[in-house]
């Protein structure tokens, strides 16, 4: 029998890693996390907190937390040349929560950091991943002047990975790089404080506003090559401001920086026992906000299938290779949809700004379009379709591989969240009859549907059932010869 020092070391404790150390956490599994920082950071970098992370919070315990040190935001406005182009309301999602949350990035780490230490760990800062090999049975981690011996290593040490580079991956992609002019500052605007805007005006470059908390505002501007690495400051702000024809008066500078983005993704989310979770696994555009989002949805994901393979459940294996066979794609489409964006709204050709302003307001015109969007920027398009963990050839409104959706007026979504907290490593068999059933591994909820409204979104025949996985997409949809009888 190998020994372990510890189940999984996770490497670096920005927002992937704590949201995969309070999902470990509450799944009981031994592990230790490490940051090479004395201190969390104080830099405010990620604002938006999408509509599926808030359900992924609520389920880890601090979505409220969250929802009140920010502002909720229930719609994104796209501005060209001082007139509106498209409003997408984001309350058509279809999810408990239909909105997005600005909150600092700081706030989001600040309010994981509590809610672990309240499950008993806490982050061992000053701890540097120096050296790590792995062998059939373990991982050897040099961190500091020890070396734990784990079961399984996640990195989720940023852009840079130690680990990454460890394992002889790198980052593949465009690297041509665009740059940014940053500002979390107190402003007076006129401007919709419940909606993000998108402003792509002419000549000068984008300039997205994402209104916070009380008067203050997260600003970033697309700026040229030529700009960069010069110091950034509230007068440059101001001027950007003013030249895109935002009307705003900047004051009070948090943080005002300028950086420099790629679109770039690793090959590979695992290497035998070692997994690559977010900016150690991709790096994107801000466009949309979707880096942060991405990556604690990666260390979701990662989170229930390393508690099943420490618990040593059966076909485990597949389970972990399922999380590179999941995530990966999650990633290149973020990656490939943000360089549109980004691209769209750089566009320097008057001809082609035309047209692209004409056609923003034409596709986002519709409801349907509107809800599409939506969809898109809320991570509600993301599903795990063609995944060799769930059940395929299945076609209805579900699909396993959704995420399973509420049934509204039916209390479903509360119902599977109560049984996903209260028991996080198992899955919730949800049967729309008394009769008890049972399958290992699942905790049976049976649910009322006098009006069939739940069979009829799901596409359960009578007798049938739904299993949905600890993260909350929908594995199987059984009929009732599939059910094992009691
Ligand atoms: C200037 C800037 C602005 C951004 N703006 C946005 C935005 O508006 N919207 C958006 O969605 N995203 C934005 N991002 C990206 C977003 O911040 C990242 O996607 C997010 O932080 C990724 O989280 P992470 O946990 O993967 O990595 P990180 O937050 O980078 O955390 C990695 C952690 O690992 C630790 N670490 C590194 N190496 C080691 C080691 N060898 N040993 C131990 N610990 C180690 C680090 O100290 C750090 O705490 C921005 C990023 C930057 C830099």
């Amino acid at each position: 029998m190998t020994s372990y020092d510890t189940e999984v070391l996770v490497v670096g404790a920005g927002p992937v890693g704590l949201v995969l150390a309070v999902d470990l956490a509450r799944r009981q599994v031994p592990f230790r996390i490490i940051d090479r920082r004395t201190e969390p950071t104080d830099e405010s970098r990620a604002v938006v907190v999408h509509a599926r992370s808030l359900e992924m919070l609520d389920i880890l315990g601090v979505e409220d937390e969250v929802v009140a040190s920010g502002r909720t935001t229930t719609g994104v406005r796209f501005h060209a040349d001082g007139k509106e182009l498209a409003h997408i309301p984001l309350d058509t999602v279809d999810s408990p929560y239909p909105f997005s949350v600005t909150t600092a990035q700081t706030e989001t780490e600040r309010i994981l950091t509590e809610r672990l230490r309240a499950l008993g760990v806490e982050v061992e800062r000053g701890v540097e991943l120096i050296d790590l090999t792995q062998d059939a049975d373990s991982v050897t981690a040099t961190v500091g002047e020890e070396t734990i011996r784990c079961r399984y290593l996640v990195g989720t040490d940023g852009a840079s990975s130690a680990v990454r580079h460890h394992l002889g991956l790198k980052l593949e992609g465009s690297f041509k790089g665009e740059h940014f002019l940053m500002g979390d500052v107190d402003a007076t605007y006129d401007l919709d404080t419940s909606s993000m805007h998108i402003n792509a005006s002419s000549g000068a470059g984008p300039i997205m506003i994402f209104p916070m908390i009380g008067d203050r505002v997260r600003i970033i501007a697309a700026i040229g090559q030529a700009d960069h690495g010069r110091p950034a400051s509230l007068e440059w702000l101001q001027r950007v401001c003013d030249e895109r024809g935002l009307e705003a008066r900047v004051r009070s500078p948090r943080w005002l920086t300028t950086f420099e983005i790629h679109h770039a993704q690793v090959a590979r989310y695992r290497t035998g026992r070692v997994f690559l979770a977010g900016d150690a696994a991709h790096v994107h555009s801000p466009a949309g906000g979707q880096g942060m989002n991405t990556g604690m949805q990666d260390a979701f994901n990662l989170g229930w299938k390393l508690a099943a393979a420490v618990a040593g459940t059966t076909g485990f294996e597949v389970v972990l290779d399922s999380y590179h066979d999941e995530r990966h794609p999650v990633a290149a489409h973020v990656i490939k949809e943000t360089t549109v964006m980004t691209n769209g709204a750089t566009v320097e050709s008057k001809v082609v700004r035309v047209v692209r302003n004409q056609a923003l307001r034409l596709i986002a015109g519709t409801q349907f379009a509107q809800h599409r969007i939506a969809n898109e920027m809320e991570e509600f398009t993301v599903a795990y379709h063609g995944s060799p963990i769930v059940q395929q050839g299945v076609h209805g409104h579900v699909v396993p591989g959704d995420a399973a959706p509420p049934v509204p007026g039916t209390g479903l979504w509360s119902a599977v969240a109560d049984v996903r907290r209260k028991h996080p490593s198992d899955h919730v068999l949800i049967t729309l009859h008394a009769e008890p059933v049972s399958i290992p591994g699942c905790t049976t909820l049976v649910v009322d549907d006098p009006e069939g409204k739940i069979a009829g979104r799901y596409g359960v025949t009578p007798g049938g059932a739904v299993i949905v996985r600890p993260d909350g997409y929908v594995a199987r949809i059984l009929r009732a010869s599939e059910i094992p009888q009691t």
